[in-house]
């Protein structure tokens, strides 16, 4: 909370500033739909003047940013005068500023306390009235300053989800001669990235949030080009009527909407009293990613509207209404240096040291640059005041500059043109994005290279994370992955931080993964452009690594998901000495070089030590994984050097949240094992969908509508089993 400054004359001077500043931001934001700050920091403004306001009533004007709407009519567009105000909401900023909503109305209307509330996602997008006469869409306009909005209909025309004709209910009495609708255009989050993803390719920036992309979208003179940007549309309230029947209540109103014909959000829900609306807020802040739209939070709105009449508004926002503002995914901080990191194959990716900043539900302090171009198009500069994302379990990134913070002395960055790990050139390709260190002995890279061999999604080997992999490549003991198979007790125990229970545990990991599928072990040695699809299309293809090495270019290219720079980068992995070096020292410690379910003939994967290494991958196959199930191992035990029946040959079987004895990748490996497919999202060739603890909802919902079959967790081993939807 800021300090209040003693003097009024210090006060005002405080209050002039953060008008200026936020009427600055507001043109940044609702005209040129390209922030600076991000919410957050935008917020905390806000917060500023209100306190002081409220401190100082003297100093409140009627045009004050707390008092009425913000955003202004552009001169782009035609004037559109709204038949009632578009008013913005008050936030709440946690639950005690939600109860302290509710205390608000209570002394206004007691019954408050035990109303029926309605409880909406607030989707992250613009605002919009769209006024229907005679079920035909007539009119689209952006909220503007509330009172006058821009006419933008032949844009929203495009958009697939706003209906241009509404049906009419049966029932529902006489068709009003003109029905207004106000709801949120929004940008799909795969849109969204799609949209970024093109960007990428053709050498442009990216753009910085669906918000923005979306309003940048519908704000176009062009309506081909919104239209191309794929928008999408939820309506949230009734607005206007003439001549229609009565509607008693917010919730009637958007079931009235719902009929015509107009897209509802399916999270809306109603609920009674106050428990029940902090239960959804809590709810969705935990699974607001589950989601293909982005939310910041819940707006909660007072049922019946007599109520809401009564509570009536302010100038700005009704009183009957509030936002349940998230905590925030961006914010502002400082970078301190951008510095370079080399991966695994040598790629050298430029990130930012920033002043720590709590965001996305963690304290960030390195965020991503990604490559080159990406600094450049950015054109952050060390000393700048940076806009930092963090959303779920994306890394962080740094999204662009806060220009008007820049200090004058701010010097562009230069991409290094030597490695800082090995001192060798930084080399770029024409034509190629990334820049690469190209010695195959940089230190930096020989430690990428063992932690990604050990990491959880290869050969998952427990307590080899990076700050010991860096540890033994410094004592010498380790200088490829091959090199993890000689490790032993004795010179362990007698490193830094290694007591006797540790070196235990490590070794016990790295015997458990000599067992790892073939799939799992191409994904550990890192060939280029070779993610874990491929990996396990070319383990089910050829089982055997011996069989995968003796393979033609143009044979592999010809797998499926495969294709002709896959192959040549897999057979050029394959024939390097070095490669081949770390292989010979992999056999020869009897790691399983092949796919359980069956060796190719000939091949010579493992010997006959190698039994139990066998058995161990089967089990993880067939789904017992770490969960130590001994029916599973029973039949993994039955599947070595055996095809596992193909009870799910062809079929697409989704699962959504966690089955209970399977990791996400053990669910996913049963499921290839048996000849079926795991797509990560449900369409209309998904054959069934298995329904684990905290499913996607965006998933079960898209199950529902196809009506595809759901299977519950505990029916998925038999599902594996038999290839048959189990109660069908
Ligand atoms: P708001 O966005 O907090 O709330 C009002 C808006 O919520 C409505 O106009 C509507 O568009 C939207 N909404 C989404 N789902 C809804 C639902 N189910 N029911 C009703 N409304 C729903 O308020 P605002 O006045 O539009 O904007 C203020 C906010 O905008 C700030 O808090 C900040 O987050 C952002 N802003 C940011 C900057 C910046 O520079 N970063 C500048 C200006 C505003």
């Amino acid at each position: 909370m800021p300090d209040i400054p003693s003097e009024t004359g210090g006060v005002a001077q405080r209050v002039e500033e953060l008008r200026r500043l936020i009427a600055y931001h507001d043109d940044r934001y609702y005209q040129l739909d390209s922030p600076e700050i991000t919410d957050a920091d935008y917020d905390a403004l806000i917060g500023e003047l209100r306190l002081l306001e409220d401190a100082h009533p003297e100093l409140v004007s009627a045009d004050s940013p707390t008092r009425r709407v913000a955003g202004a009519p552009s001169p782009l567009f035609s004037p559109v005068q709204h038949r009632s105000p578009m008013m913005s909401l008050d936030d709440a900023f946690g639950l005690d500023e939600l109860h302290a909503w509710f205390d608000r109305m209570g002394r206004i209307a007691p019954e408050t306390a035990s109303a029926a509330f309605v409880c909406e996602l607030k989707i992250d997008g613009l605002a919009m009235s769209l006024v229907y006469e005679d079920g035909r869409l007539v009119q689209a306009a952006t909220r503007g300053d509330g009172v006058t909005g821009d006419d933008v209909t032949a844009n929203v025309a495009t958009i697939a989800a706003v209906p241009e004709r509404l049906t009419w209910p049966k029932g529902r009495g006489r068709r009003p001669t003109m029905l207004e609708v106000r709801g949120e255009v929004y940008m799909p989050v795969s849109s969204f990235e799609q949209l970024n993803q093109r960007q990428i390719e053709a050498g442009l920036k990216t753009f910085a949030n669906p918000r923005n992309s979306a309003a940048g979208s519908l704000r176009q003179k062009d309506s081909k080009i919104t239209a191309s940007r794929e928008l999408s549309f939820w309506a949230y309230q009734l607005g206007a009527m003439e001549g229609g029947p009565a509607v008693a209540s917010h919730s009637d109103g958007l079931e009235l909407l719902r009929q015509c014909g107009l897209p509802v959000d399916p999270h809306v829900e109603m609920v009674q009293g106050t428990a029940d609306v902090e239960a959804y807020c809590r709810r969705w802040e935990e699974h607001r990613h589950d989601l293909d739209y982005e939310i910041d939070g819940v707006v909660v709105k007072v049922d019946d509207l007599e109520l809401q009449r009564r509570l009536g508004s302010t100038s700005r926002a009704p009183r009957w209404a509030i936002a349940f503002k998230f905590p925030p995914e961006e914010r502002n901080t400082k970078l301190l240096r951008i510095m370079v990191s080399i991966g695994r194959t040598g790629r050298a990716t430029p990130f930012a040291v920033l002043e720590p900043v709590f965001v996305g539900g963690s304290t960030v302090g390195l965020a991503t640059l990604h490559n080159e171009d990406q600094v450049r198009l950015k054109d952050v500069r060390p000393g700048d005041t940076v806009v930092v994302r963090k959303a779920g379990d994306v890394i962080p990134e740094v999204v662009g500059p806060v220009l008007s913070a820049r200090p004058k002395r701010a010097r562009k960055w230069h991409f290094p043109t030597t490695c800082p790990s090995c001192g060798g050139p930084l080399v770029r390709l024409p034509g190629e994005s990334d820049t690469f260190c190209t010695n195959i002995d940089c230190p930096a890279q020989r430690v990428q290279r063992i932690v990604h061999f050990a990491s959880r999604g290869a050969l998952d080997i427990e307590g080899l994370g990076e700050k010991r992999v860096v540890q033994l490549v410094e004592a010498g003991l380790l200088s490829d992955p091959g090199d993890i198979y000689a490790l032993s007790s004795a010179p362990l125990v007698s490193l830094e931080r290694f007591g006797d229970l540790s070196v235990e545990n490590l070794l016990g990991a790295i015997e458990a993964s000599k067992g790892r599928p073939l799939s799992r072990l191409l994904v550990g040695l890192g060939v280029r452009h070779l993610g874990p699809t491929g990996s396990r299309a070319l383990a089910r293809t050829y089982r055997s690594l011996d069989a995968l090495m003796a393979a033609e270019i143009a044979e592999l290219a010809a797998v499926e998901g495969i294709g002709p720079v896959i192959a040549d980068s897999v057979v050029e992995f394959l024939a390097s000495l070095a490669n081949r070096h770390v292989i010979d020292k992999l056999r020869a410690a009897q790691v399983a070089l092949f796919e359980p379910g069956g060796r190719a003939p000939g091949a010579r994967a493992g010997s006959g030590g190698s039994a139990g290494s066998a058995r161990s991958a089967g089990a993880r196959d067939a789904g017992a994984g770490d969960a130590g199930d001994a029916g599973d191992a029973g039949n993994a035990d039955d599947a070595v050097g055996l095809e596992l029946p193909q009870t799910l040959q062809g079929r697409s079987v989704v699962v959504t949240g966690t089955v209970e004895g399977y990791t996400r990748e053990q669910a996913e490996e049963a499921i290839l094992a048996r000849g079926g497919k795991s797509p990560g999202s449900v369409s209309a060739r998904t054959w069934v969908v298995v329904l684990g603890t905290e499913p996607g909802a965006a998933k079960l919902k898209k199950a529902e509508e196809l009506g595809i079959p759901i299977v519950e967790g505990p029916g998925f081993r038999a599902l594996l089993d038999t290839g048959e939807i189990p109660g069908t």
